[in-house]
């Protein structure tokens, strides 16, 4: 077991992850980067968040992709000073 996913790998994974996509070993590798990085695990709850609200509302359902883009953007740059 490596352990040793980095911030980037994690995030990239954060949307297969909150969706159940992924592999059971990478799967499980998000999961314990996020409960070790704080950065990330804030990163994590801001996206769930977001895909909460997707889900939770028709309006939001339809909103542009670039707000989520630059949402997404955001947290890399600032988890990005953790690595
Ligand atoms: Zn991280």
């Amino acid at each position: 077991m490596s352990g040793d996913m980095g911030c980037k790998d994690c995030l990239e994974k954060l949307d297969p992850y909150l969706d159940r996509e992924l592999e059971p070993t990478e799967f499980e590798e998000v999961r314990v980067h996020l409960e070790r990085c704080g950065g990330c695990g804030e990163a994590f709850v801001v996206e769930r968040v977001f895909l909460d609200q997707l889900r939770g509302s028709a309006t939001a359902a339809v909103a542009p992709p670039g707000v989520r883009e630059r949402l997404i953007l955001r947290i890399r740059r600032e988890v990005g000073n953790v690595t």
